[in-house]
């Protein structure tokens, strides 16, 4: 095939005085180019992903008889090399239909702010297109994250949870309206989507998180799991990492504290994992377990206390970092990190900078998994409540 570039659309070209040139407007990506004869401006111009390099010089050689095939490469590598150019005919051969097209085609344009001729931007919305996602919890975070993920385009979810919409769902689950109070959330959001884009599936499971072996049942198959569910607190992050990591399937929480949001990831086999966080914290934190201990014992399940707007805010985000993942375009900003924002002033409130643990960690390592941490969370705890873990 041969490569036809295309200057990308989303990015303005203009003379902002006689011989210069400037592309594109965001800041680290504008830049200003010499162009005394003009021959780049109108180089440009025919980039419309309809003439291969060597069309391109033919159509410029009886304006620029000097120009030569080695002199127009050089400049469209250079172009690629700033990121203005993708190829169409690599573009073109992405197996997107066209309602794919132009269903997605603000997000398609989107990707090509990160797209090169090599990576052209339709393949990253036909990953997302093929991805299949798990979504344990539907309530204000799962339900969020939901329509986010529609709306990029997954076209098959599944969604666990067992609880029911209430009257008091109804400040921030926007998937739920007062004649659905009673039903089950995984139902209603179901018809959501179905509604929304009648071209995806959506499974549902009713049933109570309780155990590795119900994560493992509930997110086998999926290419990505979001946790959106925090009860019981600490236990059921650490059921769905075993599971996660023993399965090989990357996953991504979050969670609302009052004013103070947190997300992280966990990538099997490359990042840390939730029992590597609890290692770090006890090197950080001196009376870490102690207070790990002792709210474990308490028990202490904060009352919901936030709003749609920090909801959204959240969702927004670890939304934005499911579309990293699932296309490999751009970094990350979870890899190896747990990042705590304050809703309230929009900055970070704290970034702990985490590697993965293998000697010590139980659960991604060979660490031993009878450490006093491990003993609070998986089982003494419990004993002392007087109640049977069934993790
Ligand atoms: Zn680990």
């Amino acid at each position: 095939m041969e490569c036809k570039p295309l200057f990308k659309p989303i990015h303005p070209c203009y003379e902002i005085q006689p011989g210069l040139l400037r592309l594109g407007e965001l800041a680290r990506v504008a830049v200003e180019l010499e162009d005394a004869d003009g021959s780049i401006r109108h180089m440009i111009s025919l980039m419309d992903g309809s003439r291969s390099i060597d069309e391109l010089h033919q159509e410029l050689l009886p304006t620029y008889p000097y120009l030569t095939l080695d002199e127009v490469t050089e400049a469209v590598q250079t172009l690629d090399e700033l990121g203005f150019l993708y190829d169409h005919t690599i573009d073109h051969f992405v197996p997107l239909d066209e309602t794919q097209r132009e269903r997605y085609r603000a997000n398609i344009r989107y990707f090509m702010l990160q797209s090169r001729l090599s990576h052209p931007p339709s393949l990253s919305q036909h990953k997302i297109c093929n991805a299949k996602v798990t979504i344990l919890g539907s309530g204000g975070f799962g339900s969020s994250v939901l329509a986010n993920l529609v709306g990029l385009g997954v076209q098959s979810v599944r969604l666990v949870d067992f609880d029911r919409v209430d009257l008091s769902n109804l400040n921030r689950q926007f998937l739920f309206t007062e004649e659905n109070i009673g039903e089950l959330k995984v139902e209603v959001a179901k018809r959501f989507v179905n509604r929304f884009n009648s071209s995806v599936e959506v499974e549902t499971l009713v049933m109570e998180i309780d155990s590795v072996e119900v994560v493992e049942k509930a997110i086998a198959g999926s290419d990505l799991v979001v946790l959106a569910a925090d009860q019981p607190f600490h236990i059921i992050q650490r059921w769905v990492n075993k599971a996660c990591v023993k399965m090989g399937i990357p996953f991504i929480g979050g969670g609302m504290n009052l004013s103070i949001g947190s997300l992280f990831s966990v990538i099997p086999g490359e990042t840390n994992c939730v029992d590597c966080n609890h290692l770090y914290r006890i090197r950080m934190i001196p009376d870490y377990e102690d207070l790990m201990e002792a709210g474990m014992i308490r028990n202490f399940i904060s009352p919901t206390a936030t709003t749609a707007a920090n909801m959204s805010m959240m969702t927004g985000m670890i939304s934005s970092e499911i579309t990293r993942l699932l296309t490999g375009q751009g970094d990350m900003q979870t890899r190896n990190k747990v990042i705590y924002f304050n809703m309230d002033t929009f900055e970070k409130h704290l970034v702990e900078e985490i590697d993965r643990d293998i000697e010590n960690c139980p659960t991604c390592g060979h660490g031993d998994s009878s450490q006093r941490i491990f003993r609070i969370l998986d089982t003494e705890v419990f004993q002392k409540r007087g109640v049977v873990p069934r993790g």
